[in-house]
C-alpha cells in the first residue's frame, strides 16, 4: 500500500495539549477543505523525509514509513497534512510500535469510523471565518466526528479551534456545547500573528462548561518546524 506523503520529519508537537513532546511527523498530502490561514503545502511529487536524509518520489509505500516509525525514539507519531484521515486505510495498515496522534479536521466520519485505534485525536472545529464552503454541512460533520473519536480512557481526545482576530463568539459557543461531552478539552489557538483578546473572552465564556486552553503555535514561536 502506498500514501501521497509531503514530509517525514522529527520535532516538537507545537499545538495542543500535548505541546513540547517529541514526535514523528507523517505530513499527508491533500486536505478536503481550504481554510484561508492554511499554512501547509497539500500538494507534492516528492516527499522530503529529513530523518533519513532521502527525497522520495511519491507515493511512499507503507513498509518505508512503518521502518521509520519504528526506528524512532519519540513520544508519538504525529499523522498530519493536509488532511490524514483521506489516508484511513494506510494508517489502518501501520503497526502502532508507538503511541498514533491524529491531527484532523474532523469533518470526514466515514473516514473517522476507521480511525478509533489512534491514541490522541487532535481534532478541529471549524468557525465560520475559516471561509470554507458549505459550512453548516461541515459543522454538522465535524459533530459526528467527535462523537466517533470521542475521548475515553484509551484514546485522548481534544478539540483545537483556530480563531482569526473576529468571530462570532455565539456561534463558537453553541457549536462548543455541542462538542463538550466527548473531549478533554479545548485548545483555542488564536490564527498565528492575528490579535487575541476576543480569544481571552470567548475562553472566559466557555470555562462555564469545560476546560479550555489558550494555546499559541509554539514551533513557530520559537521558529522550527
Ligand atoms: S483543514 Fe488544515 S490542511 Fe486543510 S485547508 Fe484547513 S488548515 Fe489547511
Amino acid at each position: 500500500m502506498n500514501a501521497r506523503i509531503s514530509e517525514i520529519f522529527e520535532s516538537i508537537q507545537g499545538e495542543g495539549v500535548l505541546v513540547g513532546v517529541l514526535q514523528l511527523f507523517i505530513r499527508f498530502c491533500g486536505c478536503n477543505l481550504n481554510c484561508y490561514y492554511c499554512d501547509t503545502r497539500k500538494e507534492s511529487e516528492i516527499c522530503v523525509d529529513h530523518v533519513n536524509e532521502k527525497i522520495l518520489k511519491n507515493p511512499v509505500h507503507v513498509d518505508y514509513v512503518q521502518r521509520t516509525i519504528d526506528s524512532a525514539k519519540v513520544h508519538s507519531v504525529s499523522f498530519t497534512g493536509g488532511e490524514p484521515s483521506l489516508q484511513a486505510s494506510f494508517i489502518r495498515s501501520l503497526r502502532k510500535t508507538k503511541p498514533f496522534y491524529l491531527e484532523t479536521n474532523m469533518t470526514l466520519p466515514e473516514k473517522a469510523k476507521k480511525l478509533k485505534f489512534v491514541d490522541y485525536v487532535a481534532g478541529d472545529l471549524k468557525v465560520r471565518e475559516s471561509r470554507i464552503a458549505n459550512y453548516e454541512e461541515v459543522l454538522e460533520k465535524t459533530f459526528q466526528c467527535f462523537r466517533i473519536l470521542k475521548n475515553t480512557r484509551k484514546r485522548l481526545t481534544f478539540c483545537k479551534i483556530v480563531l482569526p482576530a473576529k468571530f462570532n463568539q455565539e456561534e463558537v459557543l453553541n457549536s462548543a456545547m455541542q462538542i463538550k461531552d466527548y473531549v478533554h478539552s479545548f485548545v483555542l489557538q488564536p490564527v498565528f500573528g492575528e490579535d487575541a483578546s476576543n480569544v481571552f473572552k470567548l475562553q472566559k465564556a466557555m470555562l462555564e462548561f469545560a476546560d479550555v486552553r489558550v494555546i499559541p503555535q509554539v514551533h513557530k514561536l520559537m521558529g522550527v518546524k
